[in-house]
């Protein structure tokens, strides 16, 4: 299939990027449908995809030794402690494809995260271009979440993980508001709208970031 999808990124954003990095950070509560969008979105604008849980399942499940040591945070719905979800972050971002820009997904999950990502961006100089935040209601998080089986999906657990977003995650939503970087997007509709959403909120920022830094 030739277009837009199949090559991923379509020259007008290339062009508009001008060699400029996409730097993108994907928020939501659990169950808003972040990882289906994020694999969208990275593969429609051709930039690498750094998810943090997925990267501590894999380690939970190969039983590596940060894996074990995660495992019981991550069943819960727990959020692990920054400085083992740092190192992760650390050795994601300094790889050679991470200087093409790349999509977060699940981190920052608190403001303390937050914070660290800005030192860890400020020594590469590489400035945020946006933070989109997935919004769904509870009900809506906890129906998709029900429907997924994952092994942090019982219901207990995603009642954990939601009172965790809204505790630790949810100020992340304020502290990217205050820096003009947060960009809300609608999650409640199907896939295919959502995704036809996200990439027209980027493809805006694509626009006016490259009008404000010509
Ligand atoms: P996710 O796939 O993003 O829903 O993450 C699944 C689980 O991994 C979370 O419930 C946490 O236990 C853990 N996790 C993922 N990202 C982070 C993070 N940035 N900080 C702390 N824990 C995280």
């Amino acid at each position: 299939m030739k277009g837009k999808n199949a090559q991923g990124s379509s020259g007008f954003q290339l062009q508009a990027l001008r060699g400029k990095a996409l730097r993108l950070v994907l928020l939501g509560p659990p169950g808003a449908g972040k990882s289906t969008q994020a694999q969208r979105l990275v593969e429609y604008f051709q930039i690498p995809y750094i998810s943090t849980g997925e990267i501590l399942r894999q380690e939970v499940q190969l039983g590596t030794p940060l894996g074990q040591e995660v495992e019981t945070w991550v069943k819960k719905g727990l959020l692990v402690p920054d400085p083992l979800v740092a190192q992760i972050v650390i050795k994601a971002l300094n790889t050679p494809e991470a200087g093409k820009g790349f999509l977060l997904d699940g981190f920052p999950r608190n403001v303390n995260q937050a914070r660290l990502l800005d030192q860890l961006l400020e020594e590469h100089h590489w400035p945020l271009s946006g933070v989109l935040d997935l919004v769904v209601s509870d009900e809506t998080a906890i129906y998709r979440l029900l429907g997924r089986g994952r092994l942090d999906d019982a219901r207990e657990t995603i009642e954990q993980r939601l009172r965790v977003y809204r505790e630790a995650t949810e100020p992340v939503l304020a502290y990217y508001q205050s820096r003009s970087l947060l960009i809300p997007v609608d999650g409640e509709a199907e896939v295919e709208e959502v995704i036809h959403r996200l990439i027209q909120a980027v493809e805006n920022l694509i626009r006016e970031k490259s009008l404000a830094n010509p």
